[in-house]
């Protein structure tokens, strides 16, 4: 499987704030959506950073709730790691690892086209471990 085999089960939807945004509305957002991720885009939806929950809770954890009034600019993940349609999914597994984060971007020709969670990518590897003991279960049967 790859990525463009993912998006094409749980969709482009990608949800996506301004770097002014206040960290406070980020986080209802993040509430409402059950998502632990928004991107942060500029004009034409160009990737500019990432926040996590993990942002806005370190955030706290070092100045206080009253970082909450501030633009998400401010805590946002600048360098963000993205990925293409045609990465595998074995290929994005290695990146989290690597990377130590459970979000990642999906972008062509400079754009936002979808993003990837860990969630997607644990239940694709499930799927393919199930597709292949079937497969063997049959063989052996067989
Ligand atoms: P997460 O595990 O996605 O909650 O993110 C943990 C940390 O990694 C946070 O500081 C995020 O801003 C950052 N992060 C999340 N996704 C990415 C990414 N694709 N590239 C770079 N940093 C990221």
């Amino acid at each position: 499987m790859n990525v463009a085999n993912i998006l094409k089960i749980k969709g482009r939807g990608v949800v996506v704030e301004q770097p002014t945004t206040l960290i406070q509305d980020v986080v209802r957002d993040l509430a409402e959506r059950r998502i632990g991720a928004v991107v942060i885009v500029e004009d034409e939806n160009r990737v500019m950073g990432i926040v996590s929950e993990r942002d806005v809770m370190w955030a706290i954890a070092n100045r206080g709730a009253a970082c909450l009034t501030e633009p998400v600019g401010n805590i946002m993940t600048s360098n963000v790691i993205t990925c293409s349609e045609s990465d595998s999914t074995t290929r994005i597994m290695e990146v989290m690892t690597e990377g130590r984060f459970r979000h990642v971007p999906v972008v062509a020709d400079g754009r936002l086209v979808g993003i990837v969670s860990i969630g997607d990518i644990v239940k694709d590897h499930i799927a393919a471990v199930e597709m292949e003991a079937n497969a063997l279960k049959t063989y052996v049967a067989g």
